[in-house]
């Protein structure tokens, strides 16, 4: 039976990705940080990607590996001029150190099986929106690392995919709101006069956005196919607004960047 861990399994894409491969016959290691997180069907693990000894435990708790699904993720909206860098190293160390760390720990396992890797990207890795400068850096860095991996792997047959989903529905986008309150009503006066109009357009724009986004559904179909097919796409834009951001980013900066302040912050 093929074995899969996918990371940041208790909900959203994460979730779906593990229960599509459980009824595709996969037996799938889920990755949570709470006990009792994991979709049904799945074998839990715990497993916070920023926590070195969980990642060692579960690297040695699992025998057999052909898939690794690198899915956890964080999204920290904030202007730059105003996030506190501890949030940003934190939106780093789950989104960039944390996705490395695991791979690194499994990577003796995919290469006995020849297996697969796959990283949940998104268009962010592509396209750098305002406000999540630093969910974006972590997503372009994520690029980087599985281009290079990629090349990397290949002597040893390991496969590397990237899926580089739009809006999808998940519950990240009332995290991401949540975590951006608390930081807002904790940060200086300053922010609210020069941000707040700004700040207040695009968030109407993303809780619009995040409740009729892309179903996480359609992410795992991509992820299963980068396991399956037998020759995987390296990387995969998923939903109708990746493919227009992807093709927005095309334009000449300055025109692009009106395009981002006319549909984003007015
Ligand atoms: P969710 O918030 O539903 O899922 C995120 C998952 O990551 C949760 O299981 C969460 O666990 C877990 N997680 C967070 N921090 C850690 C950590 N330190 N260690 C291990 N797990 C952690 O959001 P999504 O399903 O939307 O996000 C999944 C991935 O998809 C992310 O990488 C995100 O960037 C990416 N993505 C999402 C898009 C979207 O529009 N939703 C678009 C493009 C990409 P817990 O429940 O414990 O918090």
């Amino acid at each position: 039976m093929r074995t899969a861990l996918v990371t940041g399994a208790s909900s959203g894409i994460g979730a779906a990705c593990a229960s599509r491969l459980i009824s595709a016959g996969w037996r799938v290691f889920a990755g949570v940080r709470r006990a009792g997180d994991a979709p049904r069907g799945a074998e839990e693990i715990l497993l916070d990607v920023t926590d070195e000894s969980q990642i060692r435990a579960a690297a040695n708790g699992i025998e057999q590996l052909d898939a690794l699904v690198n899915n956890a993720g964080i999204a920290i909206a904030m202007p730059l001029e105003f996030i506190p860098l501890d949030e940003l190293r934190r939106q780093l160390e789950v989104n960039v150190i944390g996705q490395v760390a695991v791979t690194q720990a499994f990577l003796p396992h995919l290469r006995r099986t020849r297996g697969r890797i796959v990283f949940v990207g998104s268009i962010a890795g592509k396209s750098a929106l305002p406000f999540l400068g630093a969910y974006a850096a972590s997503k372009h860095a994520l690029e980087a690392i599985a281009d290079a991996l990629r090349i990397e792997l290949r002597p040893f047959g390991i496969a590397v995919s990237l899926v580089e989903p739009g809006t999808i529905r998940t519950p990240i986008w009332e995290k991401s709101a949540a975590v951006a309150d608390s930081l807002v009503s904790g940060a200086p006066a300053d922010l609210r006069e020069l941000y707040g109009e700004r700040i207040a357009a695009f968030r109407r724009v993303a809780a619009k956005r995040g409740a009729s986004g892309a179903s996480a559904e359609a992410v795992a179909r991509a992820v299963d196919k980068a396991l399956t097919q037998e020759r995987p796409s390296t990387r995969k834009l998923i939903g109708r607004d990746a493919k227009l951001r992807a093709g927005v980013e095309r334009l000449p900066d300055r025109i692009r960047d009106s395009v981002y302040e006319r549909v984003l912050l007015r």
